[in-house]
């Protein structure tokens, strides 16, 4: 377990996953109360001027996120939640999903996380400290959300892992596949990196083969898929995506590539399953 969110926190891939997780859980609360389950929790929240220093990634996200003149709606509700967390200016914090989730929180509204990692465990529950309504809690997240989605209706679940074991994409899959097979009006978002789209093919192919039912993907692409030992873009996929989903992604999608994005950059939604 080496995966440190600290180091790569604010950058392009948390910008797209972010916006659309606001997007998501705004849709989602306008038909009632929700519970949100975030397999893979991480810190919760994130001094960028901290151990993880201010890395180059933050420099070329965040930091351009709040320095752009043209933010388009759902990418201005993201600037304004980082502008909250620095009243002073500047970018020195960054909310990973925990906080960005607990502060838009109604009353009714449950957020749960899941951590493996003990220390980060602990920095996760030291940051939701405050918000009564969002727990975070050790273990396995993919199983510990499975069984917790059956005992609510109609989920919100976040899976977004590291991505540093191979069984990643094939757990992903399959959790997506057992939450919405149990509860088909639960909807679920896994976010990938997008390396090379031979992977990222298998995943969608583990998916439609787990009858996960509805798919929407999201890309988010700053350069051709040239080099593939470079994050060169990212994924939103959306499994039973709510009406809207698509336009919201493309507008998160477009600015993200347009802004952030080299001269090959592209956005592209589409459908499978
Ligand atoms: N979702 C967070 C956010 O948006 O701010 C970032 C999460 S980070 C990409 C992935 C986290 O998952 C790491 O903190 C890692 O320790 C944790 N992790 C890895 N495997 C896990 C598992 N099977 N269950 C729960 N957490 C896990």
């Amino acid at each position: 377990m080496n995966y440190r969110h600290s180091f790569h926190a604010g950058n392009f891939a948390d910008l797209v996953k972010h916006a659309l997780v606001l997007w998501l859980l705004k849709e989602r609360q306008a038909r009632g109360p929700v519970t949100v389950l975030d397999t893979h929790a991480g810190a919760g929240l994130y001094d960028l001027s901290g151990d993880g220093a201010r890395s180059k990634e933050a420099e070329a996200g965040v930091a351009r996120l709040m320095s752009s003149a043209d933010r388009p709606p759902l990418i201005e509700a993201l600037a304004a939640e980082v502008a909250a967390l620095n009243p002073d200016g500047g970018t020195r914090f960054y909310p990973g999903s925990p906080i960005l989730i607990a502060r838009a929180l109604r009353s009714g509204d449950v957020y749960r996380g899941f951590e493996l990692n003990p220390p980060v465990e602990l920095m996760l529950a030291e940051a939701l400290t405050g918000w009564p309504n969002a727990t975070g809690q050790g273990g396995d997240g993919y199983d510990g959300a499975v069984a917790a989605a059956r005992t609510e209706t109609a989920p919100l679940i976040l899976i977004d892992p590291p991505f540093e074991r191979p069984d990643d994409y094939v757990r992903s899959a399959e959790t997506a596949a057992a939450v919405v097979r149990h509860d088909p009006s639960a909807v679920v978002a896994i976010w990938t990196p997008l390396k090379d789209m031979e992977t990222f093919d298998g995943f969608i192919r583990r998916l439609e083969q787990a009858k996960a039912g509805r798919i929407l993907v999201a890309e988010a692409r700053l350069r051709p898929l040239s080099n593939p030992m470079k994050m060169n873009g990212c994924t939103m996929t959306l499994v039973n995506a709510p009406s809207g989903a698509e336009a919201a992604a493309a507008e998160i999608c477009g600015w993200v590539a347009a802004t952030l994005g080299d001269a090959g950059a592209r956005a592209e939604v589409w459908r499978a399953g």
